[in-house]
């Protein structure tokens, strides 16, 4: 159905084109695909996307006669105020659709670089203080449409179950339903946390339900054409077991809610 959440050659860490990621969601008989790449002033010192040069890639698309709707959208970092600023400035005057706010470091490394983290105290522990920066960074002022990835710690997980339960910080998960709740904004369900493994999530799903939740994306993080709308019907199950009636979609930044 939707992908709102792909990267491009235009991502420090992806090598495909969007005519090449749109060709695989034609595939994949989805309807409608945001690209969303990179933009990290958080500190990682990775360049971020010229969304110029995108921008013109996805006018030309739209001129090719795909029946794949494609929207224009970012990924941004959240951080401290210097990120912000940055971030602000970076996407000013960009006509966007879309823009995800995503946490990528934990005490200002990737978790992915991190392996001791998760040996150094039970799972739950390493799990919340990823949630409690994310409360921190929540109010940084990125003015974005949806939390990305409220689970990015558990993707790299060396544990034999890395699912992410909502008891592992039931009162950071309120803070972030609330806040996504009274602002308007949206929460991701993110295929690719599962990687491989089984899905989750129907509790923080449930949980945010009864917040008054009722905005949720879904987005596959796919780098590459053959993870393109990768689980997105199983995230799709998620939401609708969770009691939730719409999926969202976003274009020039409101977002366009259809039945589920
Ligand atoms: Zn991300
Ligand atoms: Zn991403």
């Amino acid at each position: 159905m939707y992908d709102f959440h792909l990267h491009t050659r235009h991502s420090f860490d992806a090598e495909y084109s969007p005519a090449e990621m749109l060709a695989a969601a034609a595939q994949a008989g989805l309807r409608e695909i945001c690209f969303t790449d990179h933009v990290d002033f958080d500190g990682s010192g990775e360049a971020p996307a010229d969304l110029s040069a995108l921008r013109r890639d996805i006018l030309t698309l739209r001129e090719s006669g795909s029946p794949v709707a494609v929207r224009f959208g970012a990924e941004v970092s959240l951080g401290d105020e210097s990120c912000t600023q940055r971030a602000l400035a970076h996407l000013a005057g960009q006509p966007l659709d879309f823009v995800i706010g995503s946490v990528h470091l934990l005490d200002g490394v990737d978790p992915y670089y991190q392996k001791d983290l998760y040996t150094s105290a039970p799972k739950e522990t390493v799990y919340r203080r990823y949630l409690e920066c994310v409360c921190r960074l929540l109010r940084s002022g990125v003015g974005f449409s949806v939390l990305g990835h409220y689970d990015y710690i558990a993707k790299f997980a060396p544990y034999g179950d890395r699912s992410f339960p909502l008891s592992a910080a039931p009162e950071q998960f309120d803070q972030i339903f609330d806040f996504l709740v009274q602002n308007g904004k949206a929460l991701e369900i993110n295929t690719a946390s599962w990687r491989d493994g089984p899905a989750w999530g129907l509790d923080v799903l449930r949980r945010y339900r009864e917040r008054g939740g009722e905005l949720v994306t879904i987005g596959s993080d796919a780098h590459t054409p053959e993870r393109v709308g990768g689980r997105v019907g199983e995230a799709v199950e998620l939401v609708r077991a969770a009691g939730i009636r719409y999926l969202a979609t976003y274009e020039q930044k409101k977002a366009v809610l259809t039945a589920i």
